[in-house]
């Protein structure tokens, strides 16, 4: 997951390959409590890992559920017919799909809580939800403003008595969640007779409806429905656990990757993209995306299990649709309008403008910055492209702590214009996709030359591999410690047996050319062998000043170096970067200090790390190898003709940090719009 500030996406050229997709968060989040509320264990396979069912598991330990979570398999003990634990004071994140289910299903179960949420959930409605609960005789009381949470429902003693012989009233035209959340919770009340729900205006969302009933029905309760509009959980309705329960992949999910294939076509041929986990037959109501990607030229066919999705008409076609039946996934439509020919009207969506943001205003607004014409309603959203490839612009787009705002448009980045586009706030995704970015990159395609590489080269000591590191780190890119493969070189000649000299140097060549090496989780490895502290010392030091002076050797590790040039972006510390490995770089800094400071910081280094050290002796050892460095023939230690030169003997580490950000940022086409 990316937990910088933005991530900035290079022009993509294109996209092939197979992408596994996490699990549905609507099915999630229902399956978990439906389990709570059961009687047996559930074994939930498959489960989406993210805030918002987070923070429902969390709530259910809390109200005394057995929760065991092994990877994405999550055992849960319901309750089965006993009093939650109480009081109890739950936060609920901005997760509408555990605050409003939870509020009915503990209403009604009796106890003393709190729900509370983030400040945006504070602004999500919830009042009908309440009304409909209070007609029952539930108490619930406002703690913020009315008709929004937090709330607190309060004790009654033992179960509360209910008025369940009229139909309980709910409005439909808000959130289809307020329905869903009745009906998950009222099987809780049902004995000996049947309980009845009447919708109160037009029901939207109809599909998240239809989830909600057929897992019902996998946990043993029969809702009947006229016309949805009337709701009757038939009689001695009872939870029971099915056992075991598969979570689908999320098909609101799906709609990145369908509109993906929709709209690139692969650079070697490969063709399209499949997606795991979902297919034809979903339960979930966005898989209908899948018709309004077609009416736009996608190409789908899919499976049980899976989706296959290619290019078809190109510029795809402008649609004019009634949405309700798919308001998370249309989010996607609006970009997807940026590459089609005419205006795309995307209607009967008001209830984006009470989702984790304002969608509507949210959508017209990023639209425009990337230079496309959009119109607002009160329901409805119209999207014209940029009227000539010159007419794109390059745009920080602000995400509205909203994750689809986020997933959507990074499909900007597949623009004619081949220009950047900035995703701020990137970790948002955690909501439902914690490694979408990930997933998109396992299949973007991108001409290596455009992935966008910051060098950093540099004396020993100089501090480089630090800056490099939190420059890497600030912007999510990768990070390449050149002067690693040479210590692991030298350490892997002299383990051969080799003498680190000219008349070793084909086979310790030979040897770098296959050299098992691996970084992982900040531990470098050679074969199975845990290098990192052995490679650090001084004299793996010294001896990797000697082997980096062969020119054989230099030459064999270029490919993996070249290899680290990779989605988002790079940076890379070394001597040569800019010189020889990136000489195409955007970026290039030869960060410097005087002998003395360097030696010092090492000194400082060294001794925090326990190992012994001298201070005159280091600046010795680190003149000598300065001036191996500096004076060999090949790639010699010196700044690149482009090279900005940084010397950092007064700076601290956040200061030249900052130096080599706001160089990066200046040469970026959206550092104005990012100043936001
Ligand atoms: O940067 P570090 O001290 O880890 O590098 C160890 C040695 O590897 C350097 O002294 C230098 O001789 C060599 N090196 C190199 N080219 C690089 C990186 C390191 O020659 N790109």
């Amino acid at each position: 997951m990316f937990h910088t500030a933005f991530l900035d996406l290079p022009a993509l050229d294109g996209a092939a390959g197979t992408v596994d997709l996490p699990g549905s968060k609507s099915i999630s989040n229902r399956v978990l409590l439906l389990a709570a509320l059961s009687e047996g264990t559930t074994v939930v396979h498959d489960l989406l890992a993210s805030d918002d069912t987070r923070v429902m598991l969390d709530a259910l330990r809390q109200i005394g559920c057995t929760v065991d979570e092994a990877g994405s398999t999550v055992r849960i003990t319901g309750l089965g017919g006993h009093a939650p634990r109480s009081p109890a004071k739950l936060f609920m994140g901005n997760a509408g799909t555990a605050m409003r289910p939870l509020t009915a299903a503990l209403a009604l179960l009796g106890g003393e809580f709190e729900l509370s949420g983030v400040p945006r959930m504070h602004e999500r409605p919830i009042g009908d939800l309440v009304q409909a609960l209070r007609q029952l005789g539930c108490l619930i009381d406002y703690l913020g403003n009315d008709g929004y949470p937090p709330l607190r429902i309060a004790h009654v003693q033992g179960v509360p008595s209910l008025a369940l012989t009229e139909p309980i009233r709910v409005r439909g035209d808000v959130s289809s969640q307020f329905l869903t959340a009745l009906l998950m919770a009222l099987p809780l009340a049902a004995g000996t007779q049947s309980i009845a729900v009447e919708v109160v205006g037009e029901l939207i969302s109809r599909p998240y409806i239809a989830i909600t009933l057929q897992l019902l029905e996998r946990f043993g309760i029969v809702v009947e429905h006229q016309n949805w509009q009337r709701f009757t959980i038939v009689a001695g309705s009872r939870y029971q656990s099915p056992g075991s329960v598969h979570v689908e992949s999320d098909a609101s999910s799906a709609s990145y990757f369908i509109a993906l294939g929709a709209l690139t076509t692969s650079a070697t041929g490969q063709k399209g993209i499949k997606i795991q986990g979902v297919g034809l037959d979903s339960i979930q109501g966005d898989i209908r995306f899948v018709e309004a990607a077609r009416a736009m030229g996608a190409v789908v066919t899919g499976g049980p299990n899976w989706l296959q999705v290619e290019r078809g008409a190109w510029p795809l076609k402008a649609i004019d649709l009634d949405c309700n039946h798919i308001p998370d996934a249309a989010m996607t439509l609006a970009v997807m309008a940026l590459y089609a020919e005419g205006t795309t009207t995307l209607r009967n969506i008001a209830s984006w403008r009470v989702k984790e943001t304002d969608r509507i205003a949210a959508m017209a607004t990023e639209l425009r910055k990337l230079g496309a014409t959009a119109e607002e309603g009160a329901d409805y959203i119209r999207v014209t492209p940029p009227a000539n490839v010159a007419d794109w612009k390059a745009a920080s787009i602000h995400t509205y702590d909203d994750h689809r705002v986020a997933m959507c448009f990074s499909l900007a980045a597949f623009n004619p214009a081949r220009l950047p586009v900035r995703i701020e706030d990137p970790k948002c995704v955690a909501k439902t996709f914690p490694d979408y970015f990930e997933a998109l990159f396992s299949v973007a395609q991108v001409e290596t030359s455009h992935i966008p590489v910051i060098c950093i080269d540099g004396p020993t000591a100089s501090g480089k591999g630090t800056v490099a590191a939190a420059v890497a780190q600030r912007l999510g890119y990768r990070f390449l410690d050149s002067g690693a493969m040479y210590r692991i070189t030298a350490l892997a000649a002299l383990r051969a047996g080799f003498a680190i000299d000219a008349d070793h140097e084909a086979r310790i060549a030979t040897l770098a050319q296959t050299l098992p090496v691996r970084f992982e989780g900040g531990k470098v490895w050679l074969g199975s062998d845990d290098v990192t502290e052995a490679i650090r010392t001084e004299e793996a030091g010294m001896n990797a000043s000697r082997v980096s002076a062969l020119p054989a050797v230099r030459t064999a590790l270029v490919d993996l170096q070249h290899s680290f040039q990779r989605l988002p972006g790079l940076v890379a510390d070394g001597r040569d970067m800019g010189t020889v490995i990136f000489p195409g770089a955007p970026l290039k800094v030869f960060l410097t200090a005087n002998a003395a400071c360097r030696a010092e910081r090492r000194y400082k280094q060294l001794i925090s790390k326990g190992f012994p050290a001298n201070i005159d002796d280091l600046r010795a050892d680190l003149e000598a190898r300065d001036a191996r460095d500096t004076s060999r023939s090949v790639a010699p230690l010196k700044p690149a003709q482009d090279a900005l030169v940084l010397d950092n003997s007064d700076l601290t580490i956040e200061q030249a940090v900052e130096k080599v950000l706001t160089w990066w940022q200046e040469r970026q086409p959206f550092a104005a719009s990012a100043q936001r």
